[in-house]
């Protein structure tokens, strides 16, 4: 499935493509039609899984299909979200994805001077994102009305409450107008959410993208926290294990594939990649030796790995960590299969770590850090503020002897 089978526009469309999305994520196919047809929604989904973009597209298509004939912009869709963060990374998509568009999104947030925001939206906005307070407090000064609300979304709804919010919440959603569509977004559903939703929706309908619990449980997960640049010898390093007999190592690009593959078959390790632009009997061929054990590592985009079915698969090694953290569960999924016991390691840089933490969101549980390899990021911890890392952290240390580099319970902290 494309976003064109979606029936989007070409204006959002041109810009979807400029961003390098092909495919529409779970959440955006199943959200996207029935937010395009009007409908109410209760989206059960957590940061990671796509879903700013499948509220946001279908409402720039909204809007911009039935244009207000106003002179002045009046603002027609709102998005509560509880944090800045997420406030600013919401209306950054927004206006990415509507830059063909010709609707205007703004962002409040409180914390800074509200001169900025104010002069924004004196200028007319179309969509407005916000977090609940500054939102209050402009509406009080009377900088913002909510009459012409169309398309009201709340966002992040469980974590509004576990902020304290949701009296906020409550006084922003009395002032919508009755007669509007609303999309309700969760990670969780406990009995209080479901009652807060069902003061905001009407009739809606509920789509729901969890991982399989199976899947992050069976497989044993680690990460290594490591340089880009010295990726390629962590991975010889790993396989120079005897037990790892067979390894499908995921990259993000065709040419990452590629350049994989020739790394190691200069390591006499036999490597063969599988991704779209290879002919289909290539793929086959380099599946079957995958499968006959002939082929110790396959390397695959997610896309070319999306028809791979190899039982007893024990290894999956993400080489780059993927963008949309259901990708991680998609990949990892493809190891442990029916009972069998499987390995995800992952390589995580500096530029990867807010896609990892996203990923431990999604899968609800901390990864396992393995320190003990031979290219650390000396004093690195992802959980404080990043120091930038330098080529000076992360020379290679000697093995000290020990033959493998395979996560062992003592070498890893939690
Ligand atoms: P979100 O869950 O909305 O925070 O999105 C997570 C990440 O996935 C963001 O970096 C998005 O830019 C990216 N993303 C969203 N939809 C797609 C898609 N269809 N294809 C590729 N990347 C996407």
């Amino acid at each position: 499935m494309n976003f064109e089978s979606l029936n989007i526009v070409e204006p959002i469309l041109k810009s979807l493509k400029e961003e390098g999305y092909t495919t529409p994520t779970p959440i955006q196919k199943e959200a996207i039609p029935i937010v395009l047809n009007g409908t109410d929604l209760i989206g059960c989904a957590q940061t990671g899984t796509g879903k700013t973009a499948a509220f946001a597209v279908p409402i720039l298509q909204k809007l911009s299909e039935n244009p207000s004939f106003d002179r002045k912009r009046k603002i027609r869709s709102l998005v509560v979200t509880p944090t800045r963060e997420l406030a600013i990374q919401i209306e950054e998509s927004f206006n990415t994805y509507g830059r063909y568009t010709g609707l205007k999104c703004t962002v409040v947030f409180g914390g800074v001077n509200q001169s900025t925001q104010t002069n924004a939206l004196r200028n007319g906005v179309d969509i407005l994102v916000a977090t609940p307070g500054r939102l209050l407090d402009l509406m009080q000064q009377g900088y913002i009305s909510l009459k012409d609300i169309e398309i009201f979304v709340l966002d992040e709804a469980d974590r509004m409450l576990d902020m304290g919010f949701i009296h906020d919440v409550r006084k922003i959603i009395s002032s919508l107008p009755n007669k509007r569509q609303s999309l309700f977004f969760s990670a969780t559903m406990p009995p209080e959410i479901v009652r807060l939703a069902g003061s905001i929706v009407h009739n809606p309908v509920k789509v729901e993208v969890t991982p399989s619990a199976s899947t992050v449980d069976i497989v044993n997960q680690f990460v290594y926290y490591i340089d880009k640049g010295n990726k390629n010898a962590l991975l010889i390093e790993l396989l120079k294990d005897e037990k790892i007999k067979t390894a499908l190592v995921f990259t993000r690009t065709k040419y990452g594939a590629d350049r994989v593959v020739k790394v190691l078959k200069r390591k006499n390790i036999s490597a063969e990649a599988i991704h779209g632009d290879k002919a289909q009997n290539a793929r086959q061929r380099a599946l079957s030796g995958f499968k006959a054990q002939t082929t110790r590592v396959l390397v695959a985009t997610d896309i070319a790995a999306r028809g791979i079915d190899v039982d007893d698969l024990e290894y999956v090694i993400n080489f780059e960590i993927p963008n949309i953290s259901e990708t991680y569960v998609h990949r990892i999924g493809r190891t442990g299969r029916a009972g069998a016991k499987g390995t995800a390691i992952s390589f995580c840089d500096a530029e990867e770590i807010t896609y990892l933490k996203d990923i431990e969101k999604l899968i609800t549980k901390r990864i396992e850090v393995v320190n003990d390899h031979p290219f650390p990021l000396v004093d690195f911890d992802p959980y404080k503020p990043p120091k930038a890392p330098s080529a000076g952290n992360s020379r290679p240390r000697s093995l000290g002897g020990r033959r493998s580099l395979f996560p062992d319970r003592r070498n890893v902290r939690r």
